[in-house]
């Protein structure tokens, strides 16, 4: 195993300054363990030596002239293949993207690489976000590097995959229903999806834009807090990202979580069974022995929230999507006889079988007749699932609760059942539902040795107190298993 699997952010920042080694020697030893390690995972679509290279090259310039570094210095990121990278192709895992060169990067991209991170690859996903195991890309799934035989999770397995695996210090995903808590869970790593509009999704390819999200992955929760850090803020290229100043979050990570008062789901706990639950009530004893003052909270609408946000973003995707038509972007298909085959024929060779599900189902929710059926009723769902979190966000610091309801599942064992797939993303959708800020800390493993996460809630722009008790909560575990 490679020195590069156990540096953190702050430990490169050290070695950078004290002269132990270069960002150059970090980014060369990044991409050869990221090459050699890919072909047992599928985790990278793509490496970019030649600009991760580059802004290695910059940082050292800084360095030997003696100027200010930026918070994530020299810091290999990997970047899940939905968020656009100038001049790198970015495929969202489609064929209908396999050769788009993006002309521009995303905000979140150019505000790491101001900050002197290095971006050394693209990584591998469900198609255009949409699914729960990373089974769905067009170009192969991903192993979880815990278990080569099973699922990393999804959508963004790969960016969790490549920070367990440590090929990468951190990462970036996306998450909509779940897709960065999730994998995080499965892979044993730190998954951050933060408030709806914290951080600016322009250059994210839109899913479902009213739940997208871009957040950080990291093998701990200080890394975590500092890549959102450098990413948050309002961005005038997205007119609903936020424009609440960003805190240091360090500073909240102060590990006295005393007095908390923090939320279990009723709701929630009475469908976790087996390991998985007894690892949830191990936390939760750990966060009382913390003195945090835990308590049920009642979450009622939370039954309905899968039917919601299945109905929601197919909506959302049925016309984000329909910018794919096989003249801008992307792949035109040989078969272009007249405009209407061409269009058929771009889209039918160019998505594969979930986004086609996804783009019929949401096509028909929002089509004349069942528009009230469906989709405005998915709506009110939504207001209550939100308006649930507000009434315990009354009482409570934070709620805590499973990421997934069993660990990471063998890879085919559960592809040819979407509603199954569907249905175990009970715990992350609510969350995304109501755009707050969430969270999935390693607890502890499986017999089996699978991680399973914790799942923290805060009411929105909270972070700071969910950092502080992930970061706390993280600390007490560390100690018992070290
Ligand atoms: N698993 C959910 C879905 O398939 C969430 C995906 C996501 O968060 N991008 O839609």
């Amino acid at each position: 195993m490679s020195e590069i699997s156990k540096l953190t952010i702050g430990s490169i920042r050290e070695g950078l300054l004290s002269r132990r080694f270069s960002a150059t020697e970090i980014a060369q030893q990044a991409l050869a363990f990221a090459e050699s390690e890919n072909p047992k995972t599928n985790a990278y679509l793509r490496l970019c030596p030649e600009r991760a290279l580059a802004a290695a090259a910059k940082v050292d310039a800084a360095i030997a002239a003696g100027e200010e570094i930026g918070l994530l210095a020299g810091v290999p990121v990997a970047v899940k293949d939905v968020i656009l990278t100038k001049g790198v192709i970015t495929t969202c895992a489609s064929r209908i993207l396999e050769h788009y060169n993006p002309p521009y990067d995303a905000t979140a991209i150019e505000r790491l690489e101001a900050a002197g991170g290095v971006i050394i690859g693209k990584t591998n996903c469900d198609e255009f976000a949409m699914g729960s195991s990373n089974e769905n890309s067009a170009f192969g799934a991903v192993r979880n590097p815990v278990a080569l035989d099973r699922v990393p999770g999804g959508s963004s397995g790969g960016s969790a995959a490549v920070v367990a695996q440590g090929t990468a210090v951190v990462s970036l995903g996306s998450d909509t229903g779940g897709s960065i808590r999730q994998p995080a869970s499965f892979c044993g790593v730190v998954g951050v999806t933060p408030t709806y509009g914290r951080v600016s999704r322009y250059g994210l390819s839109a899913f479902a834009s009213s739940l997208d999200h871009i957040g950080p992955f990291a093998r701990n929760v200080r890394d975590a807090a500092t890549l959102l850090e450098v990413m948050a803020g309002r961005d005038p290229m997205d007119s609903t990202s936020a424009a609440a100043p960003v805190p240091r979050y360090a500073a909240s990570m102060t590990g006295d979580v005393r007095g908390m008062r923090v939320g279990v789901p009723v709701e929630y706990m009475a469908h976790a069974t087996g390991e998985t639950a007894a690892l949830i009530h191990g936390a939760i004893d750990t966060l009382r022995q913390l003195g945090c003052d835990v308590v049920d909270v009642s979450l009622p609408s939370t039954d309905y929230a899968v039917a919601a946000y299945y109905v929601l973003c197919t909506a959302e995707a049925s016309s984000n999507l329909a910018r794919y038509d096989g003249v801008r972007y992307t792949t035109r298909s040989e078969e272009a006889g007249s405009l209407i085959s061409m269009y058929q024929h771009s889209r039918g060779e160019g998505f594969g079988p979930e986004v086609k599900r996804r783009i019929m189902l949401g096509t028909y929710v929002l089509s004349h007749g069942y528009y009230d059926a469906y989709y405005l009723k998915a709506q009110k769902v939504r207001a209550l699932v939100a308006r649930d979190f507000t009434q315990a966000f009354g009482k409570l610091d934070a709620i805590v609760a499973p990421v997934s309801p069993f660990p990471a599942f063998k890879i085919g064992e559960k592809v040819d059942d979407p509603v199954a797939m569907y249905l175990s993303d009970i715990y992350t959708i609510t969350g995304s539902l109501a755009g707050i800020p969430c969270m999935s800390v390693p607890c502890g493993l499986t017999s089996q040795g699978l991680p399973v996460g914790l799942q923290i809630l805060c009411d929105h722009f909270r972070e700071p107190e969910m950092f502080r008790l992930a970061h706390a909560f993280e600390s007490a575990v560390t100690l018992r298993t070290s």
